[in-house]
């Protein structure tokens, strides 16, 4: 699945692929999961545990899953030419290296060109990205990528700042550490006053 499959008007395909819903087998993903269960020990016939593999598998599907969305765009009538900032927008994700949750939040903005975006999308086109397998830096990225492409503005920013379960859990269970990325695009990345609003906006210090 593309992410141009996702969004109505998407007005030219996109060649990132992200993991889809499409290729989910939960009947295997089910029958799998028993058996990490049984290798890792557990008793799977304890009333507790009987349905887990299936709840498991529809838990795994759904955060592997975006759920579509139509991109809407509108003219910029006003030539608003400020910075529009969407921040904490919360997200979670799923670490690709170990499958464990990632949580936290994103502040998306951009500088409008020709079009304006329906403030919800931003939080959309965030969810988009993170229901998948995914490391940070590159979802970060693919926001950042994806505005850029869609939208055409002067300039985009993304900044995520999340927890990482596989770093407080496990390891070296570095508890409430937060990892920060960002992304910029045009005059949010080259022009060092916008990049400064925008960082000072977010409460980020880049
Ligand atoms: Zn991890």
């Amino acid at each position: 699945m593309t992410v141009a499959d996702l969004t109505a008007d998407a007005h030219r395909p996109h060649l990132e692929m992200i993991r889809g819903g499409a290729d989910i087998d939960l009947g295997r993903a089910e029958r799998a999961v028993a058996e990490l269960l049984s290798a890792l020990g557990q008793d799977i016939s304890d009333e507790h545990t009987r349905d887990t593999p299936r709840r498991v598998a529809a838990a795994y599907a759904e955060m592997l899953t975006p759920r579509a969305f139509n991109l809407t765009t509108f003219p910029n009538d006003e030539g608003y030419d400020e910075l529009v900032l969407a921040r904490d927008i919360p997200f979670h994700s799923l670490c690709q290296h170990h499958m464990l949750p990632f949580k936290g939040v994103a502040h998306v903005g951009y500088l409008p060109g020709e079009r304006i975006l329906g403030l919800s999308k931003l939080a959309r086109v965030v969810e988009l990205f993170a229901r998948g397998l995914q490391v940070q830096e590159r979802l970060t990225k693919q926001v950042a990528d994806w505005l850029q492409d869609q939208l055409d503005p002067k300039g985009v920013g993304v900044v995520m700042e999340a927890e990482h379960l596989c770093m407080s859990l496990r390891g070296v269970r570095a508890e409430g550490s937060r990892t920060v990325t960002s992304a910029l695009h045009g005059l949010l990345r080259a022009d060092h006053r916008s990049r400064a609003e925008f960082f000072s906006l977010t409460g980020v210090r880049p």
